[in-house]
């Protein structure tokens, strides 16, 4: 595999000497940043056809990997038994070319600057895919909402805003949520900001409920905008309908939750769900009632599937979903619950099981060895930043009602949605076979034309 120089050496110093000393220099800045640095790599392997054909645009791509503004900041929070706690609270602001900063916030202790950054610059180029003007950042705190308390998790989310709210608005930097933040949190945090903010009705967070400003269809978003792609682009690679399909599910949140869902509508047979403890398997496929208990179990933050129970059912502790015999076939895998949850050895037991395809849910889950072996086995897959933007298009049509004050029907929405994520596919794939290349390259490329272009007639920005 190589480390990150070894692998810019050997991919480009032949092809791209000058793409070489820029991510060479990238590297200088910040050289402990692995997560990061792999989303550079990743994303500068899609775009060098790009920048073989008009060499100009090597020196916006390295603006592009440097962030605009990066807040790091002390978050102190009162516990229940009334000791003063501190956590560290981040926001990445990377690009605004096209629109105001958009992105998420996490909430989970394994939160450092380097993954808000990963996090942050796949969202530019996430963003630029759903045709909306958005512009990319990330957020979040290594603070650990397990095992907290609803008065603490508040508590934390009004001290995170605080120090936040001076660098958000409706119009130049509108943070959701991620892993750890649901609506709970971003109803938490959406009503400290306004306090800060003289009660001015913003729309300075997305995610918030239905009755202040939140769009219908959000929470559903990210897992349902997966499977509207997935029936376009399976459909491109001989499957034609989900109806009978087995598919295997990581995950058990937000956006494992509706992509499962959304399957089970469709007639797949659902296989798994997993969370950080364990997977579950019901070698027959999870009914609807069944995938309610789950998440009856899951919606608090301690929630366990380990506490799930039936006749059927297999729970392999301490396990992902991939490589467990239990599944039986699978045709098409699903990992909506992290990144770095699927290596290369987990895409050869997908294969042996009969894998078809691997639709990214989660942001980056599949390693970098993980992506070489898709590669390899020529295995159609579809990357997190083109099958998941559903989540934040269904934000940006949030900001679009709340700026006009004006509510649209869940129909609407989700028929927005819809067409959404078949542009998405649409475009992605007029430009792989453009450039001749993969479907992630391709999608990849016609957000970095996008926003490089952008960057050009800004001047430099
Ligand atoms: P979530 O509701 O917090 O759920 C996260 C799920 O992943 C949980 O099942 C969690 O298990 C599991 N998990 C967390 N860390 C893990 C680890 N180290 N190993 C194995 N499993 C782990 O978060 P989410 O909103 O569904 O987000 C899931 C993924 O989708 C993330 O990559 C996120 O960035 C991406 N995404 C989310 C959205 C959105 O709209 N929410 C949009 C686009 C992309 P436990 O419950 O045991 O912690």
């Amino acid at each position: 595999m190589g480390t990150y120089l070894e692998r810019v050496e050997e991919t480009f110093s032949e092809t791209n000497p000058g793409l070489c000393d820029v991510l060479t220099r990238v590297h200088q800045r910040d050289p402990h940043e692995a997560e990061f640095l792999n989303a550079v790599l990743e994303i500068s392997e899609a775009i060098e056809p790009v920048l073989q054909n008009d060499p100009t645009l090597l020196d916006v791509f390295e603006r592009l990997c440097e962030p605009e503004r990066m807040v790091v900041f002390r978050v102190p929070w009162l516990d229940d038994a009334n000791t003063v706690r501190v956590n560290r609270g981040y926001r990445v602001q990377f690009s605004s070319a096209i629109g105001p900063y958009k992105g998420g916030t996490r909430f989970h202790p394994s939160v450092n600057l380097s993954t808000i950054k990963m996090l942050g610059f796949e969202q530019i180029f996430k963003n630029a895919l759903t045709m909306l003007p958005l512009g990319g950042g990330k957020g979040g705190s290594d603070f650990d909402p397990k095992n907290k308390s609803d008065g603490e998790i508040m508590r934390f989310c009004q001290s995170y805003m605080t120090e936040l709210a001076r660098y958000i608005s409706g119009d130049q930097d509108v943070p959701a949520g991620d892993i750890g933040v649901g609506g709970k949190e971003i109803g938490w945090m959406y009503g400290q900001y306004k306090r800060l903010n003289y009660g001015k009705f913003e729309g300075s967070l997305t995610g918030k409920g239905i009755q202040f400003g939140g769009s219908w269809c959000r929470p559903e978003a990210t897992g349902f905008g997966i499977v509207f792609l997935a029936k376009e682009f399976l459909k491109d690679v001989g499957i034609e309908s989900l109806q009978g399909v087995r598919v295997s599910v990581s995950g058990s949140g937000n956006v494992a939750r509706f992509c499962a869902n959304k399957l089970l509508a469709e007639g797949a047979t659902l296989v798994t769900l997993s969370d950080s403890k364990g997977t579950l398997i019901e070698p027959g496929g999870f009914s609807e009632s069944q995938l309610n208990m789950v998440h009856e179990i899951k919606k608090t933050h301690n929630g366990s599937l380990a506490d799930y129970s039936s006749d059927t059912c297999v729970y392999v502790k301490g396990s992902r979903p991939w490589q467990s015999k239990e599944t039986g076939s699978i045709d098409v895998a699903f990992p909506c619950a992290t990144q770095n949850e699927l290596d290369g050895k987990d895409v050869e037991a997908l294969v042996e099981k009969g894998c078809k395809a691997i639709i990214e849910g989660a942001n980056m889950p599949t390693t970098r060895d993980g992506v070489d072996k898709v590669k390899e086995l020529k295995i159609p897959f579809v990357p997190g930043k083109m099958a998941n933007a559903g989540g934040v298009a269904v934000s940006g049509l949030e900001m679009a009602q709340n700026r006009s004050m004006i509510h649209w029907e869940g129909k609407e929405v989700y028929a927005k949605l819809q067409a959404i994520m078949k542009e998405i596919y649409k475009q992605s794939k007029k430009c792989a076979e453009e450039y001749n290349v993969d479907l992630g390259s391709g999608g990849t490329i016609y957000a970095f034309e996008k926003v490089g272009g952008a960057m050009q007639a800004q001047g430099a920005v």
